[in-house]
């Protein structure tokens, strides 16, 4: 740790556009020491993997599963940065099935997703760890050091000096301050983080810098997508009908279906002990107010197994669900951002030394994990064009 917590760049978050960044950052040129503050006990953010205390050796990515990269627009950082993470073999493409549940349980394997379309890659470890390896493969001098379960409450910018304060009082001063989370700037910090006004429009009140004012002004119109993950840890000896053999295998519900059976997408992954994890995805927000309300979990749990084995019930490939080891919900309140996206032009406050990145910008892939590479891809540029 640097003698007083001081820093040449803190990055707020670890999530994988802040893990990009600073990669990318250092394999720049940057020599500086790098900050990276997060709330969670890892890095990955809404792209990790749960490592549960009572199910031990199992991991199940309970964010985002794996990721896919259209680059319609060509950008050839974005080519080039994928191209390295392959060639150096920390993903791989991903060649699992992809299957479309239609109505009257017609199966077909015609990917018709946002989030499976173009190219699809998966990590050779977990989503966690993807994170991790993104900064390993650069941070070769010891230049980035982590604070986990940190949350920042507070921004003050004095004397050109950024000082941020956690929850539990530590105090970290940067000479350039990067958000790779929009929570400090964005109206769900009031509640979220038990404050009175939001951190940065406190930090700089209003007409003391126009791109600043802007962001958090358009921020008001971005809201986000909730949703809940459903981990299922199934006994030793459920297995598929078939003899399907990857790490994973996806099903996506139609509309109509989703409609019927509360359920977005079903994930399932083998775990390295063989056993099969299955992850389901719920957007839909009459079932997740019903979470809220039902008293009793356990009945809500077996709601889920009844539509599950209803939905699979003609199926060729999946078993009949009826029972399991353990299963347990994550709430994600802001799983996506929807709405109004924040344009590029905004990613770089000079007069205070601020920056931001994330995939609540204006990129393609916004609201996914190419909008965050590409957004951290795009900042680590602007910041080497300023400085
Ligand atoms: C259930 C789910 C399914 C998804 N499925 C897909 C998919 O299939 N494909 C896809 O491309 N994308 C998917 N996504 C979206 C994808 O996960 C995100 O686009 C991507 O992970 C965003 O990365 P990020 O670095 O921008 O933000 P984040 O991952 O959110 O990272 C920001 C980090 O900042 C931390 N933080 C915030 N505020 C503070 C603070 N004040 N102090 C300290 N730390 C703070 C947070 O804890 C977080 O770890 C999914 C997301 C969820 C939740």
């Amino acid at each position: 740790m640097h003698s007083d917590n001081s820093y040449d760049i803190a990055i707020i978050g670890g999530g994988i556009s802040s893990c990009v960044f600073a990669s990318t950052h250092i394999k720049n040129g940057f020599d500086g020491k790098i900050a990276i503050i997060e709330n969670g006990r890892k890095l990955g953010g809404r792209s990790s993997t749960r490592n549960s205390f009572n199910n031990i050796g199992w991991e199940l990515n309970h964010g985002s599963p794996n990721f896919n990269i259209c680059n319609k627009t060509n950008n050839h950082l974005l080519q080039s940065f994928i191209q390295e993470l392959l060639d150096s073999k920390i993903i791989e493409s991903d060649t699992s099935d992809v299957i479309d549940l239609k109505e009257n349980h017609l199966f077909e394997t015609r990917i018709n997703s946002d989030f499976l379309c173009c190219s699809n890659y998966i990590p050779r470890s977990s989503m966690s760890e993807l994170s991790q390896k993104i900064i390993s493969k650069e941070n070769l001098n010891d230049q980035v050091k982590y604070f986990f379960e940190t949350l920042i409450v507070k921004l003050n910018y004095d004397n050109n000096r950024w000082i941020l304060t956690s929850k539990n009082g530590n105090k970290f001063k940067t000479k350039f301050l990067i958000c790779s989370s929009n929570l400090i700037l964005h109206k769900r910090s009031l509640d979220i983080l038990k404050v009175n006004q939001i951190p940065l429009r406190k930090a700089i009140p209003e007409n003391n810098d126009k791109k600043i004012d802007k962001i958090i002004n358009l921020l008001t119109k971005q809201d986000y997508v909730q949703r809940l993950t459903f981990l299922i840890y199934t006994k030793i000896n459920y297995c598929y009908k078939d003899n399907y053999k990857n790490k994973f295998r996806y099903f996506i519900l139609s509309k109509l279906l989703e409609e019927k059976f509360k359920f977005e997408r079903i994930i399932f992954q083998k775990q390295s002990n063989n056993n099969l994890g299955i992850v389901i995805h719920t957007k839909n927000n009459e079932f997740i107010e019903e979470f809220f309300h039902f008293q009793n979990k356990d009945k809500f749990k077996e709601k889920i197994l009844i539509n599950f084995n209803q939905l699979f019930d003609k199926s060729n490939f999946i078993n009949k669900l009826n029972d399991y080891q353990d299963l347990s919900i994550m709430i994600w309140r802001a799983s996506q951002p929807s709405g109004l996206a924040i344009p590029e032009v905004l990613q770089v406050c000079e007069n205070y030394n601020i920056a931001f990145c994330g995939d609540w910008f204006d990129f393609e892939g916004f609201g996914r994990i190419e909008g965050a590479i590409l957004s951290a891809l795009k900042l680590s540029c602007k910041i080497n064009s300023i400085s």
